[in-house]
């Protein structure tokens, strides 16, 4: 990827890793949860408290909402930032909202801790440079029909401001698959710890479309590498002004965040000690566990 300076990968391979009120990606896998958009004070406050209980670093919810259609319901906009600001005091949880316009970014940012830049804004540039120059970790979507190459150049637009906390998340393409919402590619987390040095997400929730989809997609994100998962919850999918077939309730969210923890032990057992132990170095041996031992 010939244009690429500051997202490429860096000689030494060093990782970033972007701190946002502690939350550390790229460091630890860190899951975002929360409504696709804030609807009232009870929905969001109280998904707030039900993805923090079940381990989510942050809460997700917007404010501004990108819709197919002119007659959907757009957002909150203020009142809704304001609802996710009750939101945070209430749990600590930092927030992650989209901003779609650049005339918004600096007072959106008041807000939010990440600013998220949703699929299809992705190739805004003049939006890119905005949430550049405001120094705020950013949250850049991939674009539907947006190749890696792309994608990492739209992070360079806003590393190039001198903003270097941009955090990638992958969230479908467009194929000619329509069972699905969009095709999650996973593919895109081996290829971009290749190319870059910069953390990558995974949103199950819009990578499918499906709610009983989303568990399996997250758990194989986990074992491809990801740096963390974006997932809608909400305490009602059913009532949902905005994308209800994709949003977990509480209780599914919770199961999931159990069998994440499970399986990243598992696969603690899978690093340079079991390398050692399958090529007959007895003296580096995984925790010795059976699987069932480590997911009890
Ligand atoms: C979202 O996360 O709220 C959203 C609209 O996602 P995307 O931009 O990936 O469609
Ligand atoms: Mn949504």
């Amino acid at each position: 990827m010939n244009n690429l300076k500051l997202a490429a990968a860096r000689l030494n391979l060093l990782r970033s890793v972007i701190d946002v009120n502690g939350v550390r990606f790229g460091e630890d896998f860190v899951v975002i949860a929360g409504p696709c958009s804030v609807e009232t004070e009870t929905q969001t406050i109280e998904t707030a408290i039900a993805v923090k209980k079940a381990g989510a670093k942050m809460l997700r919810g917007g404010a501004f909402k990108p819709r197919t259609s002119p007659y959907a319901f757009q957002g909150l906009g203020l009142k809704g930032l304001k609802i996710l600001d009750k939101a945070k005091k209430e749990t600590g949880l930092p927030i992650v909202t989209e901003v779609v316009d650049t005339r918004d970014v600096s007072w959106v940012g008041e807000y939010a801790d990440v600013l998220q830049i949703g699929a299809r804004n992705m190739q805004n540039f003049s939006l890119l440079r905005e949430v550049g120059k405001s120094g705020k970790p950013i949250l850049l979507k991939r674009g539907m029909y947006s190749t890696i190459e792309e994608w990492l150049n739209c992070a360079e637009y806003i590393l190039a401001e001198g903003n270097p906390n941009v955090i990638l998340c992958e969230r479908g393409i467009r194929t000619f698959e329509t069972y699905t919402r969009n095709t999650l590619d996973l593919s895109m987390i081996p290829a971009v710890h290749t190319e870059s040095h910069l953390p990558i997400l995974v949103d199950p929730s819009h990578g499918t479309g499906i709610r009983s989809m989303i568990e399996p997609m997250s758990l194989a994100a986990l074992v491809a590498g990801a740096d963390g998962l974006e997932i809608e919850v909400h305490i009602d999918p059913p009532s949902a002004l905005s994308d209800k077939d994709q949003q977990l309730t509480p209780g599914q969210f919770t199961l999931l965040m159990k069998k994440l923890a499970m399986l990243r032990e598992f696969m603690a057992d899978l690093g340079p000690k079991a390398v050692a132990s399958i090529e007959g170095n007895t003296s580096a041996q995984p925790s010795g566990k059976t699987f069932s031992e480590a997911v009890d």
